[in-house]
């Protein structure tokens, strides 16, 4: 009889493990329509439907390199300390993290506890809003600052952002004059690391993508990205050969998508993204690869 728990895609490495998968299930700032809290859990359950495989990175995942390690339990009006807490430790330790969310407030403090870690570290941040905003309804920590919040730890000029197309006007002002808005194709992604050197911190707002392909989420907005247009980008990180140290993905909504399509899209991604941190099994033989390989991932792109 084997049993077992249940974590994200054979992710089954001990607490130990290099990589550490964290849900952080919070949703208390959101403008619109909650349930960012239920997006780890969703993104797990959905995981099982994939492959360890990834065809678009020809690289594959080794769960046994990933700790699970579950959610990490939150208090509802607070709990930014204890997520740059838990980061830190988890950093210390010498693990790279991955982090489910719950809504886009949780990236702040974690990308403060990656910039202390990793000197020089690059924001690549793909979104529908550009989450800029000085404060929203009077709360500066609200999931529309996530951004805006990171730039203490994190100069304009080491902040890359794409597929942004709603903000205010003093919003797309701002990425004019800091040059941080960049199309959301490889040729884009390209240049804007080409700009840059440095670590990269990714962090995944699920509505970048057209509300088509995720309608499960908090902030749906229209003329946004395709499946495929994402794993065009994710590729092109991955060929860049920078190490991937920090992730996240968040504001993946599950309630909102009956269909339950939004969860796998989400898991898809968290996967790939793994699979760019270097979470990967060695391959037998480089014969064939193209691509310079990525000092942390060895993605063969
Ligand atoms: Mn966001
Ligand atoms: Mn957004």
């Amino acid at each position: 009889m084997n049993l077992r728990p249940r974590g994200f895609l054979e992710c089954e490495g001990a607490p130990g493990a290099p990589f550490s998968l964290l849900g952080l299930p919070f949703d208390g700032t959101c403008s619109f329509r909650p349930g960012a809290r239920f997006g780890p859990a969703a993104i797990r359950e959905a995981s099982w439907v994939l492959e360890t495989y990834s065809p678009a990175l020809d690289a594959e995942l080794d769960g046994s390199l990933v700790a699970d390690l579950g959610d990490l339990d939150l208090p509802p009006l607070d709990p930014w300390g204890l997520i740059e807490q838990a980061a830190e430790r988890l950093l210390a330790g010498g693990h790279r993290i991955l982090a489910l969310g719950g809504e886009h407030s949780i990236t702040p403090p974690l990308v403060r506890a990656h910039a202390r870690r990793h000197p020089g570290l690059v924001l690549v941040h793909f979104d529908a809003h550009a989450d800029l905003r000085e404060e929203y309804l009077g709360d500066p920590r609200s999931h529309a600052c996530a951004v805006r919040r990171c730039l203490d730890s994190v100069p304009a000029e080491r902040l890359v952002q794409l597929g942004i197309r709603s903000g205010t006007r003093e919003e797309f002002r701002w990425m004019r004059d800091h040059r941080t808005l960049w199309p959301a194709t490889p040729e884009g992604v390209r240049q804007a690391l080409g700009r840059t050197d440095g670590p990269i911190y990714l962090t995944v707002d699920l509505d970048v993508f057209d509300p088509s392909v995720v309608p499960g989420t908090g902030t749906p907005e229209p003329g946004g990205l395709t499946y495929r247009e994402l794993e065009a980008c994710l590729r092109e990180i991955g060929l860049a050969g920078r190490p991937v140290v920090g992730a996240d993905v968040v504001e993946l909504s599950p309630g909102w998508d009956p269909t339950g399509a939004s969860a796998v899209v989400a898991a898809k991604v968290a996967r790939e993204i793994l699979v760019l941190m270097g979470a990967i099994r060695q391959p037998r033989s480089s014969v064939g690869s193209r691509a310079p390989q990525a000092p942390g991932s060895r993605v063969r792109a």
